[in-house]
């Protein structure tokens, strides 16, 4: 059974004090669902917060490198972000696929260092607005997961995370409807029981991600094939966050 989990994908955005606030708040409203929470905040609160969650609240970063250390300047080893706390990485937002360069190939690294030192993750894929509207959006998906994500072996792909996020529909305020996330996380999970078996398919999580909000969350979970969500913009606010996570 895939488990449910709303995640915050805070990006490069709140101070340290502000970031402090919003846990609190999160704490005091007592997310005590059977959904899994996990924020994304910048690397460098990750310590400082590890000391002010609770058993509610995991804390995971937005990138990390494949390499377990070396001269690789500006980069964080997976070790290195273990030994503050956070135990989770995203890999493959779109954001770092379009700024950042990061290619399949570079992802599909990242994924095969994450498994190698055990390391969770959150793989996200999804196609751009062009992409989408030449109707050639489950095909895009499917070679991002193909060439990424894949290749790993069945007790290795057992129970991971996904998260399907339209590009378009990423900080535009133009979220993807019930009908288009439910269509592509259905295909996924269908790429997935042909892959692997049904067992692994049931067992990943699929999350979506774009502009995903207190207003629409409810809606999007309630599909059969969406297991929560990854939220961006919505997560900075600590009330339209924690409606989410009661949503579902
Ligand atoms: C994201 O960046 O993962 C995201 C979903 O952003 P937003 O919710 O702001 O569209």
């Amino acid at each position: 059974m895939a488990q449910k989990i709303v995640a915050g994908n805070w990006k490069m955005n709140l101070k340290l004090d502000e970031a402090i606030r919003l846990v609190e708040v999160l704490k005091i409203n007592h997310i005590e669902s059977d959904v899994r929470v996990v924020l994304f905040p910048p690397s460098v609160y990750i310590d400082t917060l590890s000391h002010r969650i609770d058993d509610h609240i995991e804390l995971g970063v937005q990138n990390f490198h494949a390499e377990a250390k070396g001269a690789y300047t500006g980069e964080l080893a997976i070790n290195q972000i273990k030994s503050v706390g956070a135990n989770i990485g995203l890999i493959g937002h779109s954001e770092r696929r379009a700024y950042f360069a990061e290619t399949n190939d570079i992802l599909k690294l990242k994924v095969d260092a994450a498994v190698s030192q055990e390391f969770q993750f959150i793989f996200c894929c999804g196609e751009p607005l062009m992409i989408r509207e030449a109707g050639e959006e489950l095909d895009f998906v499917k070679m991002q997961l193909e060439e990424s994500l894949f290749h790993l072996s069945k007790d290795e792909m057992l129970d991971r995370i996904i998260a399907y996020e339209p590009v378009w529909a990423i900080g535009t305020g133009k979220t993807a409807s019930a009908e288009q996330a439910e269509s592509m996380h259905r295909a996924i999970r269908t790429w997935l029981h042909e892959k692997y078996d049904e067992e692994t398919a049931q067992s990943v999580s699929l999350l979506y991600g774009g502009s995903c909000n207190h207003e629409n969350a409810r809606e999007l979970f309630s599909c059969p094939n969406v297991d929560g969500g990854l939220i961006g913009g919505a997560s900075l606010k600590s009330e339209v966050f924690c409606e989410i996570i009661k949503s579902y």
